[in-house]
């Protein structure tokens, strides 16, 4: 079998997008690979789509400098790790991190994808099989403007039936006192036996003010507090770390192993690589055990489409210590309508696909309407 075609897509929701806020799910880039065989494989990257674009449709200049797409034309699809790594040497010059280890991620998907779809068989069990079939579920969503607003929130998860859920950004780090209140109204919402997750989004300025901020925090149980600094502050997550007894996360940022491991040495508990993002399946299965062998956790990080949520599911399958799987429930219409899959919560759990592949039938509809 042999590649024969790679397209980089541009998905943006109809009507417009709010460039405001943090919601990634608004606009997607889709990657799909064809192959001589008629097998068509499909992949996303949750990074700017039209840079990511850019890169795979860029022509090759020299070894070391490549468009990724005219990488891929005639090698086999059958081999997603050796063409990852193909893709990552003809890139040198100008990847290694970043949007192009994104691209990267979102073109191994595919190829996985085409594999899976060959033998007949679900993507997890070309990683070694499945050691769990339903992963607990935290619903993931942006945190609202008023404490009144996020109360009601969390209860509406928890009546849809989920046992965590996550609130991040949006006013978070304007004001200690309200980012206090904020969580305590969650936890008002959420009642007492479900896990509260914050994502503080980047917005603490100092170590001192996050200490300050996580221990008003504590006595509403925060299950870990998420990136509350920019991802290269390292000291100043180590510093927070060292100081209080709530995790911390972070990783969606972080592209390699290699990243994950400068996260690791400053203390964080929880890697949250994106399978878009990080470097791809076999990357996040990587970061995973790196976390493992090392007495810490990973959760990946998920946000946007069904292709996304189904590639995160194969990787936590095959994780053997895969704790929670990160549920976007935005309402945009690529979050919900690209893969005709819906993902049903069972008893606050979602199963793994057991479909060849990814598992999941696209919806060419949606791609016509929103292709740009
Ligand atoms: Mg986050």
């Amino acid at each position: 079998m042999r590649i024969t075609e790679v397209e980089a897509i541009v998905l943006r929701q109809a009507g417009g997008l709010d460039e405001t806020i943090a919601d990634g799910s608004q606009d997607a880039l889709l990657v799909r690979i064809h192959t001589d065989s008629g097998v068509v494989g499909y992949g996303e990257v949750d990074s700017l789509p039209s840079v990511v674009k850019a890169i795979i449709d860029a022509p090759r200049s020299h070894k070391y400098a490549s468009g990724l797409g005219a990488l891929l034309i005639g090698q086999d699809p059958l081999e997603p790790a050796v063409l990852r790594d193909r893709l990552y040497t003809g890139s040198l010059y100008y990847g290694r991190r970043g949007a192009v280890i994104h691209a990267i991620s979102g073109l191994e998907i595919a190829l996985w994808d085409i594999a899976g779809k060959a033998a007949g068989k679900p993507i997890h069990a070309l990683l070694g099989g499945a050691h769990h079939t339903r992963i607990r579920a935290y619903a993931s969503t942006l945190m609202p403007e008023t404490p009144a607003e996020a109360r009601a929130v969390t209860a509406a998860q928890r009546e849809g039936g989920f046992s965590a859920v996550k609130l991040g950004y949006g006013p978070l780090g304007r004001d200690g006192d309200l980012d206090v209140a904020l969580v305590a109204a969650a936890r008002d919402g959420a009642g007492e036996d479900c896990d509260l997750i914050i994502d503080v989004g980047l917005a603490w300025r100092s170590a001192r003010e996050a200490i300050n901020r996580v221990r008003r925090m504590e006595p509403y149980r925060p299950y870990w507090i998420e990136e509350p600094f920019m991802p290269d502050e390292l000291g100043k997550y180590a510093a927070l770390a060292r100081a209080v007894d709530t995790p911390i996360a972070a990783g969606e940022q972080e592209a390699t192993t290699l990243d994950f491991q400068q996260l690791l040495d400053a203390g964080v508990e929880i890697l949250q690589p994106d399978v878009t993002r990080a470097g791809g399946i076999v990357e996040c299965g990587r970061i995973a055990e790196l976390a493992r062998v090392s007495g810490r956790r990973c959760v990946l990080h998920a946000w946007s489409t069904g292709i996304i949520k189904a590639a995160t599911l194969h990787v936590l399958a095959a994780m053997p210590e895969a704790e929670l799987f990160e549920y976007c429930v935005q309402t945009t219409e690529l979050n919900q309508r690209l893969v005709t899959e819906a993902f049903p919560l069972l008893d606050g759990k979602v199963a793994v696909p057991t479909g060849p592949g990814l598992g999941v039938e696209i919806d060419e509809d949606v791609i016509k309407a929103c292709r740009v």
